[in-house]
């Protein structure tokens, strides 16, 4: 009997060519006219997992594309790991700047170029290919494992929260992993293991009726867009990007030594950046690295204001009402609740008080997320990456939000793992998407590894971070 390092090495071509059949199926979630594309790569997924030796594999209905599932349950005693990933993809749009068809998988100097080559299908191959590799040379997987592939990640999960809800007993697990994020530098992992959270918000200022005449009214009306821009926007946020809104911070716990020291080893390359988007300089709290502010500090941005005329040439108004957008990124323990309490009290406190303000709740989604990092899932990430390739992977966090892992975490109350096998520059949802080869072999043998190393660890009661223990 081969071990199962061994099968992954012997199989390695194998598994490029059945990730390219794969890849071949355009499953394009947010054209309708893909929607029997979609279909297709679900039922292809399934197929995949049956034949690879997992059970009950099916593909799940909702009310938008549907969400593949399978498992593989036959260790007593041991954890149970929820797998996530999704086989939906984005749009190839502009098609003339790709250099080989979307569609068509190309392999070249080391490197598979197609759309979801990176974006996730390469990552959910890499581990039905680990999980293969067990199944086929043991017979066994080290522990029990649920994997699902959802078919609407890109369009922002409109069902994910119902469908978890609804199957809750069916995915209920100890643990979840999740491989749909990047690695910090080829050769060099990451485990991002805290995400922000967002509000949105629209506000709203009026005073008259209509528009007036700025003339015979100018000196005598209050001013909406004045109201607006120089007094309250400017209430909510200091020059030097501290918030103002009492009870803003509260929660926010500060980053440990440890924290700091690890965000530190991950380069940050400030010129490029500025080089990129033609900043001439970066903006944000004192006492931070951009990293910090980026992934652990809160944020408050206004995203758009409006209101008043704005045709060409002059037009002697005072604005009937001007309004404005913003939001706010959020960070493990602030209460998003508190938050959205506190801001609209603020703003009617500062607001002059001849204008009129309504504050409205836009359908912002997710609730920040963590895993604290001393947590004993994130320890056996470590292990399993440092396995591969001998090096403490980063840990990181990330600036965003990822609906499903916030939905996951919450609804299925399982500590969740993010660990990514594709580099940075992929071009995820761009042209030319790509895939390094020599990441995804590796990535393989560390998805295999990590199965024993969660295993190791057992079930959650054994499993508990040293920073909630009594
Ligand atoms: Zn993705």
């Amino acid at each position: 009997m081969i071990a199962p390092e061994e099968f992954l090495e012997d199989t390695r071509d194998q598994g490029l060519k059945e990730l390219e059949e794969f890849l071949r199926i355009p499953s394009i979630s947010s054209q309708p006219d893909r929607a029997d594309d979609v279909r297709r790569a679900a039922g292809h997924l399934a197929d995949r997992y049956e034949r690879i030796g997992l059970q009950n594999a099916e593909v799940i209905e909702t009310a938008g594309h549907p969400v593949v599932y399978a498992d593989w349950l036959k260790a007593p005693g041991k954890p149970t790991v929820l797998l996530y990933g999704h086989y939906d993809v984005q749009p190839v749009d502009p098609l003339e700047l790709w250099t080989s068809p979307p569609f068509e998988p190309r392999r070249e100097d080391g490197v598979l170029f197609g759309r979801g080559s990176s974006d996730d299908k390469g990552q959910i191959a890499l581990h039905w290919q680990a999980i293969q590799a067990w199944l086929r040379t043991t017979g066994e997987l080290p522990l029990n494992v649920k994997v699902i592939a959802e078919g609407e990640e890109e369009i922002g999960s409109p069902n994910f929260e119902e469908f978890v809800r609804t199957n809750r007993d069916r995915l209920k697990s100890d643990y979840c992993v999740i491989s749909d994020t990047a690695m910090v530098a080829k050769g060099f992992p990451a485990i991002t293991y805290a995400l922000r959270g967002l509000l949105y918000f629209e506000l709203r200022v009026e005073a008259a009726n209509t528009d007036l005449h700025s003339g015979n009214l100018g000196g005598i009306a209050p001013n909406p867009a004045q109201a607006l821009a120089a007094e309250i926007l400017t209430s909510l946020k200091d020059p030097a990007g501290h918030i103002l809104v009492p009870g803003f911070y509260d929660g926010v716990k500060p980053l440990s030594e440890e924290e700091r020291q690890q965000f530190a080893r991950v380069p940050f390359d400030e010129s490029a950046i500025k080089q990129t988007y033609g900043l001439t300089a970066l903006h944000g709290e004192a006492g931070f690295t951009p990293t910090e502010r980026n992934w652990a500090r809160p944020t408050l941005d206004v995203n758009g204001v409006w209101g008043g005329y704005q045709g060409p040439g002059a037009k002697t108004i005072i604005p009937a009402w001007a309004a404005a957008k913003f939001s706010c990124r959020l960070v493990p323990d602030q209460d998003p609740k508190a938050v959205a309490q506190a801001l609209p009290r603020y703003i009617e406190e500062v607001r002059p008080k001849e204008v009129r303000v309504s504050l409205s709740k836009l359908s912002g989604h997710g609730d920040p997320w963590i895993t604290p990092v001393d947590h004993p899932l994130i320890q056996a990430g470590q292990r399993a990456l440092h396995r591969v390739y001998g090096k403490d992977p980063a840990l990181i966090r990330g600036g965003g939000s990822i609906g499903a892992v916030e939905v996951m975490g919450r609804l299925l109350d399982a500590p969740c793992l993010l660990v990514g096998f594709v580099l940075p520059d992929s071009f995820a949802h761009a042209p030319n998407e790509r895939l390094d080869l020599e990441s995804f072999y590796l990535g393989r043998k560390a998805a295999l590894h990590l199965w024993e190393e969660i295993a190791a660890i057992g079930a959650p009661a054994a499993a508990r971070p040293a920073s909630v223990q009594p």
